[in-house]
């Protein structure tokens, strides 16, 4: 449902010649028109980004702040990322959750003020892999997307990113059928607690290990309307060939 999304998390990576280098290659790659193609680089590379990479891609910040600016050291408020040329902001990341720190409210916060300012949110959610053997993958999730729901006043602008912890970074990837498993829960899920419309509309991507070899199976689930790459987005011909798996 609604148009393939691919984004491409750069995380904590990259210098200003390997940026200036993956920049070059997307700009000469060969995407699929009908996809939206958003990239995520570290903050202090997003200027450089902004001002040489392709209009066709839109740029996104990996986090943002929960309100307005002042004094807060070291974070990024929602209004300088619009000022510079920011679309969207990935919140709820799993690092951010399980490495950093952050809790479902903090996070629901950051979502709230982001589309009150017309940031559009990638909003992050999966379960750990004690979560899964103890089988409560879809209670984690819910419980994670409940954060969002009763934050937001509106789902226009937001993509629901799942992106089970096991899988990210680790080559373990998801199976086809085990995301489109989760990813129909959640629509459910937003059919009962949101409504039906929100729940047709709203884009579920998966995230975790996705890259040129298995990104074309997964692509073919009803269910998986595109990808949160990581590792595989920093390598512009590889993360074409998964932009370009839209079916
Ligand atoms: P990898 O693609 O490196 O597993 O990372 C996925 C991810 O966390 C994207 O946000």
């Amino acid at each position: 449902s609604g148009k393939f999304f691919v984004g491409g998390n750069w995380k904590c990576n990259g210098t200003k010649d390997t940026i200036s280098k993956l920049i070059t290659d997307l700009n000469s790659a060969k995407l699929e028109a009908d996809v939206d193609v958003v990239v995520a680089p570290p903050f202090v590379y997003i200027d450089q980004v902004k001002n040489s990479l392709a209009d066709r891609f839109e740029i996104s910040a990996q986090n943002s702040w929960t309100g307005k600016g002042g004094a807060f050291t070291g974070e990024i408020s929602v209004e300088q990322l619009k000022d510079i040329g920011c679309k969207w902001v990935i919140l709820g990341h799993s690092e951010r959750r399980h490495v950093i720190g952050e809790d479902d409210q903090f996070i629901g916060k950051k979502a709230a003020y982001a589309l009150s300012q017309d940031l559009k949110v990638m909003a992050c959610i999966g379960e750990k892999l004690e979560e899964r053997e103890a089988g409560k993958t879809f209670d984690v999730c819910y419980q994670q997307l409940k954060a969002f729901a009763d934050n937001i006043p509106s789902w226009d602008g937001v993509v629901i990113a799942y992106e089970p912890v096991w899988a990210i970074g680790t080559g373990k990837v998801a199976s086809p059928q085990q995301a489109q498993e989760v990813h129909v829960a959640v629509r459910d899920w937003l059919k009962k607690n949101v409504s039906a419309e929100v729940a047709s509309k709203t884009r579920i991507i998966y995230g975790g290990s996705v890259n040129g070899s298995n990104c074309a199976e997964l692509a073919k689930q009803d269910d998986i309307d595109g990808f949160l790459v990581g590792g595989a987005s920093l390598k512009g011909p590889e993360f074409a060939t998964i932009v370009n798996s839209v079916t």
